[in-house]
């Protein structure tokens, strides 16, 4: 399909790629950015450009504070059960147009449209489950201990959020965060990554159509995010920063939100292990395997990144999974037929490609995939790597695409000490039919979220972070409201 069909098909449905870079949204309006030039947004799986949009510079970004700061009492006084309609009403109406948004992810970031679909059925399930949320924001009150007074807290609203988000889950890293706060009662400037910032403005316009009042969401995206970022965390009317993305970025950000004394929370990188004991059922492993692997083509911060099998099933699991891996359809994201789009950007596909040379010189053997194909669009294929030396590069470091690297390991202790040797502790995945040796394994891994024979971890009624350097804080479940919301005791003398 050319640009211009895939534009026609989300007109369709109601969406077009005009809504979704009308400007900056400020305020409840499209604004022109300041910005010397418009961003271009490039197609990964054919490289045109689809459209560009507004950049924002730091005037737009006060701007952008400023309308957050005017819509802040108002939506803080919001009765919860209004709010919590308004929340109702943003999740109906992107299950309306899921087609649509799933359409649109595809073409700005690439993914299967399968996987987009999925994308947009857990972006709106946040909406839902807070929307639950905004009207159990409980307190607490009590006699002090000593007698002489009551203990009364109530969880007010933070105040103003800066939302910054990632590119591999357009839609969901931005409502994982919006829903929460907006059920909290706080008001937003978001600013999605530069590589796919159309669905956020698709779903900033869904936000008003749905009720959500002006100023409550705002959405900026910049060429500048280091300046335009700093300028907002140094305005002491905000007081949340709630980031998605890199550690590296992250730990900038922490350094820049300490000046002024801001509430981070921080959902980082990973560098997830998949451990297969010898006694897994091996189709549920492979299954998993490939969800925890190939979900996003491996774009993911939960993404399995190191895989230990233990020998007695190593060779089966081994031919088992490069079966599946080079059966898989490579193409465009937005064709229904693909198993494994494109990457983001041609700098990803260089940075996989040279894991994988760095792994292979090191002694590593590719079974299927390996090489970077000539071309247009930014493809890399299903690749299974075994004997991954520890030293190897991707054993530390994310891979960030469709590549496999399987390690054998003997003993529990073993691979136990092999998980926790990074920096990183997002998720993990174990598969065992001997449930309780699997649930004494996941206490000893050191990572937010471990999967017990399932590939899959994510879940918005379930609290989603990491340990280690992987980040600060929970989002979703009944932890992801609060990370909103600043508990204020009053001492009350009756
Ligand atoms: P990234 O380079 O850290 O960028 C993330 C966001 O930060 C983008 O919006 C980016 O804007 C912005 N940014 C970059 N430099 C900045 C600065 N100096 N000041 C303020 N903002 C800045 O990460 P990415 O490549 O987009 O995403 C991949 C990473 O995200 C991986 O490490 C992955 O593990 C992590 N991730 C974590 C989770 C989780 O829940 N833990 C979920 C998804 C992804 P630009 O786009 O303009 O550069």
């Amino acid at each position: 399909m050319n640009v211009a069909a895939r534009t026609t098909a989300l007109d369709t449905t109601g969406l077009d790629l005009e809504t979704c870079s009308k400007g900056l949204f400020i305020g409840g309006e499209w604004l022109e950015g300041h910005g010397a030039y418009r961003i271009p947004v490039v197609d990964p799986s054919t490289e045109a450009i689809l459209t560009h949009v507004a950049n924002a510079d730091l005037d737009d970004a006060a701007a952008a504070v400023d309308a957050a700061a005017k819509a802040a009492p108002g939506w803080a006084a919001t009765a919860p059960r209004k709010r919590s309609e308004i929340l109702r009403r943003c999740f109906e109406l992107m299950t309306e147009r899921s087609e649509a948004l799933a359409l649109l992810i595809s073409l700005e970031n690439g993914k299967a449209l399968r996987d987009a679909r999925g994308e947009v059925a857990y972006a709106a399930e946040f909406f839902r489950w807070n929307a639950e949320e905004a009207v159990r924001i409980a307190g607490d009150f009590g006699r002090a201990p000593a007698g002489a007074n009551h203990i009364v807290v109530e969880y007010q609203p933070i105040g103003i959020c800066v939302l910054i988000t990632p590119w591999n889950f357009p839609a969901a890293m931005a409502t994982r965060k919006i829903a929460p706060a907006l059920a909290a009662g706080c008001t937003v400037v978001l600013k999605p990554a530069t590589e796919t910032p159309l669905t956020a403005y698709a779903l900033a316009a869904l936000y008003k159509e749905a009720g959500v009042p002006d100023g409550v969401v705002n959405v900026i995206t910049t060429s500048t995010p280091g300046p335009v970022t700093s300028a907002m965390l140094a305005d002491p009317r905000v007081r949340k920063l709630s980031f998605t993305g890199s550690t590296g970025v992250g730990r900038t950000l922490l350094a820049e939100a300490a000046k002024t004394v801001l509430s981070c929370s921080m959902e980082l990188g990973g560098n997830a292990p998949l451990i297969v004991f010898d006694d897994a059922d091996l189709e549920t492993a492979i299954e998993g395997a490939m969800v925890a692997k190939m979900r996003n083509a491996g774009e993911a911060c939960t993404a399995a990144n190191r895989i230990y099998v233990q020998s007695g099933i190593y060779d089966s699991f081994v031919a088992a999974l490069t079966k599946r891996m080079e059966a898989l359809a490579i193409g465009a994201g937005s064709d229904p037929a693909t198993e494994c789009g494109p990457m983001i950007t041609a700098k990803a596909v260089i940075k996989i490609d040279e894991l994988v040379r760095d792994a292979v010189d090191r002694g590593a053997k590719a079974l299927c995939g390996g090489a970077k194909p000539a071309g247009t669009g930014f493809y890399y294929p299903p690749t299974v790597l075994i004997d991954v030396p520890a030293d190897a590069e991707m054993t530390h470091e994310e891979i960030f695409g469709p590549v496999a690297p399987i390690t054998k390991f003997h003993t529990e202790d073993e691979v136990i000490a092999k998980a926790n040797n990074t920096e990183y502790g997002l998720a993990a995945y174990v598969f065992t039919k001997d449930i309780g040796r699997g649930l004494k394994v996941s206490r000893r891994i050191e990572a937010g979220m471990v999967a017990l024979n399932r590939g899959l971890v994510s879940d918005p009624a379930a609290p989603f972070g990491g340990m280690k350097q992987s980040g600060l804080g929970r989002e979703g479940g009944q932890h992801g409201v609060l990370e909103f919301t600043e508990p204020q005791y009053i001492a009350v003398t009756l």
